[in-house]
């Protein structure tokens, strides 16, 4: 492993797994625009995580003039920018479709 910086970790609560994958969503005001960052996440923890990103998403007020999209799962890549984030829409669907099948 290379010595420059050390792991991004997890942010469930006691996940000591680093994290792989950044839970975001397209944040605008009309004259800027951001990726607004809701949880860094392990894969284990991801479905979990991805969830309580939608539910923070629809609890979130917003002024007249602002936009937030729904919450996107991204590939974290150590030093990339945020517009060079490799989206991953098969996840989303996967988490976002809660399934209650009992197969
Ligand atoms: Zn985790």
């Amino acid at each position: 492993m290379a010595l420059s910086g050390y792991p991004v970790i997890c942010y469930a609560v006691g996940c000591p797994t680093p994290a792989v994958y950044k839970i975001a969503a397209r944040w605008s005001d009309g004259l800027t625009h951001e990726l607004k960052t809701y949880y860094l996440s392990c894969a284990d923890c991801l479905p979990r995580l991805f969830a309580a990103a939608l539910a923070k998403r629809n609890a979130c007020r917003l002024a007249p003039d602002e936009t937030l999209d729904i919450p996107g799962i991204y590939e974290l890549v150590r030093g990339a920018r945020d517009r060079d984030l490799r989206r991953r829409f098969d996840l989303e669907t996967l988490f976002a479709s809660p399934s209650r099948d009992s197969s």
